[in-house]
């Protein structure tokens, strides 16, 4: 791969403009991380596009010269997708951010690939209009991250993860060629589903320039209930038997004794600091409907023998403090350690106790701190190891540790990565969950759309 000189620099200077290109020490310092904490690699360039007929060009340029692109969004990812390890290009799409049409009859938006996510929350709910994906990034994450990263979060267990609103798109190949995807409908079968595709993609094979979501009409009601256990298995029973009784609440998070404790510390809101575990639902649809769900999720609950407290939030106001709490979790982790390695198995919602007894038993024989928070309405967890990369001993426990969770999870017929993608976090264990000849298979698809090698070089394999 080539590195960028003087005339690459002039001719993408002409595609751009000054303002399109940032090449100060501090600021590629700003775009050689993300929120990973054990990566970093510094760009030769950051490009700040503003249409895609600039990112055709650039892509010309990177294609021509074999230069390294890594596209970013908000550098919210926690797999290490965002970073330049190959030098070069990291084309940021941050001011690619208009919402290009709403159709409220059909019920989809247009919207940029830089368009952050509350953004589009907030404008559609104007309009009485819901998009449920919600990682809890959501305001700073841009849509064409969490197309890239297939993102999911709290509301997937009723509503599904990204690829599930994502009806077209338009993309930037690798060559610079601009492609229109997909459409504008919820059936379509033409072809092979290529948004299906570059969804989930980790910015390997195009760059996302604008995307066609479905929305969803807002729905009546919502109401939210907080229910804390002496023992976090208990929680994990209580979800599986929820769910198991037919029961879909539009949202179960589930947060340990160390994310509660640390949450009221920052801001105290009353969650019992002696609970092993939290766990918040929402509930969501027509009125009676949500009364009788909130009921029944009351019954289950109360009929455990670890139950603690149990809180029915009476208005938004407090349903909103609760959410913003669960919010903080994450922050919470990554503030108390130099190193996190935040981990994201999923299991089918049957195996969640199993699973949390399984990671428990490795934090002790460890002796590391492994905290839980998580979307276990879905099976999604994600432990959290404290570490610190700059203590070879401790590092080698918590990779070790990593190692044995997923290894848990497969056994548990799950999945290495519910939502955070492989990046650079997970490429050495790809080969645990993914046989040789289906990598290869995806091995082949990148090289149809990027026979060079220069999207985001090194992610993924
Ligand atoms: C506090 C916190 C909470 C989080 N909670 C969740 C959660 O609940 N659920 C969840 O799924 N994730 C969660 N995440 C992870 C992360 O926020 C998501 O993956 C998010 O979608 C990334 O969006 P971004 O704009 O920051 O993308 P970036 O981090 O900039 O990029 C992510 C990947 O997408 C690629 N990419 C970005 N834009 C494009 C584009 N236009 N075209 C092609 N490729 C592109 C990049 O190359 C990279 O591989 C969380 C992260 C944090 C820090």
């Amino acid at each position: 791969m080539t590195t960028i000189d003087r005339d690459i620099t002039r001719r993408l200077r002409k595609v751009l403009g000054k303002r399109g290109i940032l090449d100060s020490p501090a600021d590629l310092v700003s775009y050689s991380y993300d929120a990973t904490t054990d990566w970093q690699a510094m760009p030769e360039l950051v490009l700040l596009p503003e249409t895609k007929e600039q990112v055709s060009e650039i892509m010309k340029i990177a294609h021509e010269n074999e230069i390294p692109v890594t596209v970013r969004g908000a550098g919210t990812n926690v797999s290490g997708g965002s970073i330049p390890i190959s030098k070069g290009i990291v084309l940021c799409t941050t001011r690619m951010n208009r919402i290009l049409k709403l159709d409220k009859d059909n019920l989809y938006v247009h919207v940029e690939a830089g368009v952050v996510l509350n953004n589009l929350y907030e404008f559609l709910k104007k309009y009485g209009l819901f998009f449920p994906p919600d990682p809890q990034s959501f305001l700073a994450a841009t849509i064409g991250g969490c197309v890239s990263e297939n993102s999911g979060g709290p509301y997937a267990v009723k509503y599904g993860v990204f690829k599930h609103y994502l009806l077209g798109l338009s993309v930037v190949l690798p060559n610079g060629t601009i492609m229109e995807m997909g459409g504008r409908t919820v059936k379509n079968v033409t072809g092979y589903d290529l948004p299906q595709l570059i969804c989930g993609s980790e910015g390997t094979l195009a760059v996302v320039t604008d995307v066609i979501l479905k929305v969803l009409p807002m729905p009546e009601a919502r109401k939210t209930i907080m229910a804390a256990f002496k023992n976090v298995i208990s929680a994990g029973q209580v979800v599986s038997e929820i769910v198991s009784n037919g029961i879909i609440p539009s949202k179960i998070e589930l947060m340990d004794n160390w994310i509660v404790n640390r949450i009221e510390e920052l801001n105290p809101i009353g969650l019992p600091t002696d609970s092993d575990a939290v766990l918040l639902f929402e509930v969501d649809g027509m009125t009676e409907a949500v009364e009788r769900e909130a009921q029944q999720i009351s019954e289950i609950c109360r009929k455990n023998k670890e139950l603690m407290m149990l809180r029915i939030a009476e208005d938004d106001k407090e349903a909103e403090m609760l959410w913003n709490a669960r919010r903080a979790g994450f922050s919470a982790i990554f503030s108390h350690a130099s190193t996190v390695l935040a981990e994201d198995v999923t299991v089918p919602p049957k195996r969640l106790p199993d699973l949390i007894v399984r990671i428990k038993e490795i934090a002790k024989r460890h002796d590391l701190t492994i905290v839980i928070i998580g979307h276990a309405g879905d099976g999604n967890l994600h432990p959290s190891i404290l570490t610190d990369k700059n203590d070879p001993g401790h590092y080698k426990k918590a990779q070790e540790a990593v190692e044995e969770i997923f290894s848990s999870a497969i056994d548990m017929e799950g999945a290495i990565s519910g939502e955070h993608g492989i990046g650079l976090e997970k490429r050495r264990f790809l080969r645990k969950i993914l046989p040789e000849d289906e990598i290869e298979l995806l091995k082949d698809i990148k090289r149809v759309f990027d026979p060079k090698g220069i999207l985001n070089p090194g992610k993924i394999w």
